[in-house]
This record gives structure tokens, C-alpha cells and sequence, in this order.
């Protein structure tokens, strides 16, 4: 194959982070070095909400907040720590237009969360949901772009009009923990309950917080029959 030494000589593959060149770039064009940086989020986690423990060693077992209350989904994972070259990335593909940003995070995503994914044996892989007015300034709703490509790395559906934002809400970043909760309460509906009833649904953003926001569209899709409800971030809040 001429084509690929030629497009390299064109357009050199360069580090997303660093930019420095990478000869053997593979799909994901982050080097070595900023590979490391990345801090995947590994056991002792809880196996409900998946906060990682900083004990780094021991068990998975419940956490405070899971044992009081759980969740309406059966279980959340992140790929890796919101911080350093994740955060970058993200950063830069949420509020920097850098769309392409979208295939790196999937792919690390659906890499480190297979297991996960293959576990969940879900039907369906569904995006959290922008306001169309968000949307309009935006241009594109990221966790659409994550869940396309982590559908098509699990060979599953993307569902993207089903879950819906139905009332304008301030971003969560702004807001307190118990704040978050109430801004999102009844911000999502589902127009089409027949096709998510008693369907297993891996829910899909891009970064994992407090969780209400993931926490209120498990809620919407178990009230509108879904059997149970997987979410599947990027990165989380550590
Ligand atoms: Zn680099
Ligand atoms: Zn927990």
C-alpha cells in the first residue's frame, strides 16, 4: 500500500496532546507518553455507582452514597479520571468544536468498558440528551458522537430521538451537588416507551460528575419500562 506512507508524509500523524509525531499512530493518535498520563478508573471501585476507592487496593464493595440510596441504573462506569489528557480532550471536544476529538475518547472508552459492555448484554445504546437550544448553539451534542462510535464498536444500536430533554435546564457545572439534582428532576421524557420496555439500555455521556444528570434519564427510562440501565462515561469526576 503506497496510499497510507504518502498520507503520512502529507498530513503526519501527530499526538491529539502533545502534537509531536507519531510514526505508528493506530486510530487513536495519542503518544506513548501521553498514553501514560491517562488514569484509567480501576477496582476497588464500587460496583453500583463506580467511584474508585483511593485505597488502590482490597475489594470492590458498596460506597456511602450507594448503600443509603441506590440508583435507578444498575450499575455506572468511567473509563478514566477527569483530569490531565482526558480533561484536554474533552475540553476541546466539548466546547472547542474539535469534533474529531470524539473517535480517541470512544475508542479508549469502548477498550477499557468492553468488559463492561459485553457484561451489560444490553439492546441498545442510548446518548444523554441535549435541549434543542443547546443543541442549536453547540452545533452537535457530544455524547451522541461518543455513542455512535462506541454502538459501532459493541454492534449495537444507537437510539438517538427516544430519550428526550423536554425543559431547558442551566449547565450542571455551575450548580452544587443537591442543586444538580433538582435542576435536572423531570427534565427528560421518553416519546416511544414501547420500544425501550423490558429492554436492557447502556446509557452514554461524556463525563460522569455527580451523576444526577445520568441519574434522572435511568430514572425516565426504568418509568418507561426498561429493564435496566447501564451508563457508560468517558471520564469521571475524581
Ligand atoms: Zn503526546
Ligand atoms: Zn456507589
Amino acid at each position: 500500500m503506497l496510499i497510507r506512507p504518502l498520507l503520512d508524509i502529507l498530513f503526519p500523524p501527530l499526538c491529539h496532546i502533545c502534537k509531536t509525531f507519531i510514526p505508528d499512530a493506530g486510530d487513536i493518535h495519542l503518544c506513548a507518553g501521553c498514553r501514560e498520563k491517562l488514569v484509567p478508573v480501576d477496582s476497588p471501585l464500587c460496583p453500583v455507582c463506580g467511584v474508585s476507592f483511593a485505597t488502590g487496593s482490597g475489594i470492590d464493595h458498596l460506597c456511602g452514597a450507594c448503600l443509603s440510596h441506590s440508583p435507578s441504573y444498575t450499575a455506572a462506569r468511567a473509563a478514566y479520571a477527569f483530569g490531565g489528557p482526558v480533561q484536554e480532550l474533552v475540553h476541546r471536544f466539548k466546547y472547542g468544536h474539535k469534533v474529531h476529538l470524539c473517535r480517541p475518547l470512544a475508542l479508549l472508552t469502548a477498550t477499557h468498558l468492553a468488559g463492561f459492555a459485553a457484561q451489560a448484554a444490553a439492546d441498545m445504546v442510548i446518548p444523554v440528551p441535549l435541549h434543542k437550544k443547546r443543541l442549536r448553539w453547540r452545533g452537535y451534542n457530544q455524547a451522541v458522537l461518543l455513542g455512535g462510535v462506541l454502538a459501532k464498536e459493541w454492534r449495537l444500536p444507537l437510539v438517538r430521538r427516544n430519550l428526550c430533554r423536554v425543559r431547558w435546564t442551566e449547565p450542571q457545572v455551575s450548580l452544587a451537588a443537591a442543586e444538580r439534582v433538582q435542576n435536572v428532576r423531570g427534565a427528560f421524557a421518553v416519546t416511544d416507551a414501547a420500544s425501550v420496555a423490558g429492554r436492557r439500555v447502556i446509557l452514554v455521556d461524556d463525563v460522569f460528575t455527580t451523576g444526577s444528570t445520568v441519574e434522572e434519564c435511568a430514572r425516565t427510562l426504568k418509568r418507561a419500562g426498561a429493564e435496566a440501565v447501564f451508563v457508560v462515561t468517558a471520564a469521571r469526576a475524581v
